[in-house]
């Protein structure tokens, strides 16, 4: 059993105010594997006022001590790779090799990327007689979810600290234990007192405090519509500024010129990527009426050779959901297809066949699926695909954006004018054409109710930074 009752406040492991703690269930087992502290609205005060102490100081860091010190940190997450790999697999249930590439390697491109940034990024420019200044915004609030915990945590620390600011950070309760290698870490890498502060606990008793403190200056969220809301109504009180990231329900639309098994293998990966656990998912696979018949059946051939089972086991590419909650919504939104006349054309309720134990789900395609049913309209964050058919380009370019989200699309296909037409027309932060990868330095969020801001890179870094202009600082 792991057990990390204390918070990590202002340079230390301290105890809690609160002598609750959470108990963190391994999703495969269904056991408890470790223990975290529950803390409450004393831990998150004392840990915003340590940050609060030395925000002036960091602020005036030199670049070059900022970007050395995001370098420590990634060489002693390097060291910590193996349990780091553990620990994803033990809290979120994510294959070994997915908790390796997917995972760890994220939060690893964070923190280096983060340095490089600093290393072209302009904080200063001059206009006439006038100087601009971009500085850091001071205290920041980060609150995090489980479906990917070092991707988030790193990708909003790192981008933090090259800014200057400070953080407290409220890491999912679902996956608190790697945020917790986070602050050994940090303080291997010699991370002054200060600058990074963790408080475990819920929504209600930290992550409601932190976002009402008036000395954070600003919220940077990733996580669901409810929660981000509530978020933002707290930070209206003292208008801080927020980033959210919320949620999506993003199109995967093949073109009549596709190739038919490519294009299946790739929506059926973007839809059973991490256990569906994904933001950006291409849950609405779009095909042209009259290719359904050929490529539903592609697609169920794609789907069928997806391994689910025990994470620790070789070759396994999708594990459980995160836990029972996950589990019961992802089945209740299975029968709702179901009920709202959807055709279940693979998968469907209940465990998949030798997996009793654990919160294994099976990936599902449903089809004939009319973009109004719920299962096309709300995110499952599960392996469910909601196939839809078009019948021309700008049909299936109103399907697309016929939805409240706007986080990503997808768009597979030969014609290069037509895949940059859909590309531009759909509303949303990302857009990949034919599975296309793409520098670490691209910013990402969402148009619509998918969030507020943008991270990653430069347009990530700008997010911690306060701008001032000096008049005549040349004159
Ligand atoms: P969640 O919103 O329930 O929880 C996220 C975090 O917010 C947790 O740390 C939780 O304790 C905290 N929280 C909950 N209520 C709060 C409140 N009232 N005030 C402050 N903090 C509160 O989300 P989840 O279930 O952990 O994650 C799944 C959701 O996150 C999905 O909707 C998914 O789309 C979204 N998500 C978005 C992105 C993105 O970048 N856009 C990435 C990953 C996940």
């Amino acid at each position: 059993m792991v057990n990390y009752n204390k918070q990590f406040i202002n340079g230390e492991w301290v105890n809690s105010t609160s002598s609750e703690t959470i108990d963190v269930i391994n999703p495969t087992t269904e056991e408890v594997f470790a223990t975290v502290a529950d803390g409450n609205a004393e831990d998150v005060d004392k840990a915003v006022k340590a940050a609060h102490n030395v925000y002036l100081d960091f602020r005036r860091t030199p670049v070059k001590e900022r970007k050395e010190m995001l370098e420590r940190i990634a060489d002693e997450y390097e060291k910590r790779k193996d349990d780091l790999i553990d620990t994803i697999t033990n809290e979120l249930g994510s294959p070994l090799s997915v908790s390796e590439n997917a995972h760890y390697t994220a939060g690893l491109n964070h923190f280096r990327t983060a340095a490089e940034t600093l290393d072209s990024f302009e904080f200063e420019e001059q206009r006439d007689d006038a100087l601009i200044v971009k500085e850091s915004i001071g205290v920041a609030g980060l609150i995090t979810p489980w479906n990917f915990p070092t991707n988030q945590t790193a990708l909003k620390i790192s981008a933090a600290f090259a800014a200057g600011s400070p953080v407290v950070l409220k890491p999912s309760e679902e996956t608190p234990v790697t945020a917790c290698i986070l602050a050994e870490i940090f303080e291997a890498a010699g991370v002054p007192k200060g600058y990074f502060n963790l408080v475990n606990g819920d929504g209600e008793n930290v992550g409601v405090p932190l976002s009402e403190h008036p000395d954070v200056r600003m919220m940077s969220f990733t996580g669901s519509g409810r929660a981000g809301q509530s978020i933002m109504e707290k930070s209206a009180a003292d208008f801080k500024k927020v980033a959210l990231e919320l949620g999506g329900k993003s199109p995967f639309i093949v073109l009549d010129d596709a190739d038919l098994d490519e294009a299946a293998a790739s929506a059926v990966n973007r839809v059973v990527r991490n256990t569906g656990q994904v933001c950006t998912a291409g849950t609405r696979t779009l095909i042209p009426a009259e290719l359904k018949d050929e490529f539903i059946q592609k697609l169920k051939e794609a789907i069928s050779k997806v391994k689910v089972g025990n994470p620790r086991e070789d070759g396994i590419e999708v594990g459980p959901l995160i836990s029972k909650t996950q589990f019961d919504r992802v089945q209740s939104y299975i029968e709702q297809g179901q009920a709202e006349g959807a055709t279940l054309y693979h998968g469907g309720t209940g465990k998949p066949d030798g997996l009793d134990t654990g919160y294994f789900v099976k990936p599902t395609i449903f089809t004939d699926v009319d973009n109004s049913m719920t299962i096309a309209r709300e995110e499952i964050f599960g392996p469910v695909m909601s196939v839809i058919t078009y019948e021309d380009l700008e049909d299936a370019i109103r399907i697309a954006n016929d939805t409240v989200y706007g986080l990503a699309g997808y768009v597979v296909g030969k014609d290069k004018e037509k895949l940059q037409h859909v590309a531009r027309s759909i509303e949303a932060g990302t857009i990949i054409i034919n599975d296309c990868g793409g520098p670490n330095t691209l910013p990402f969020g969402g148009y619509k109710q998918s969030g507020i801001g943008r991270e990653w890179g430069d347009y990530g870094l700008e997010e911690f930074l306060e701008v001032k202009s000096i008049k005549g600082y040349f004159a």
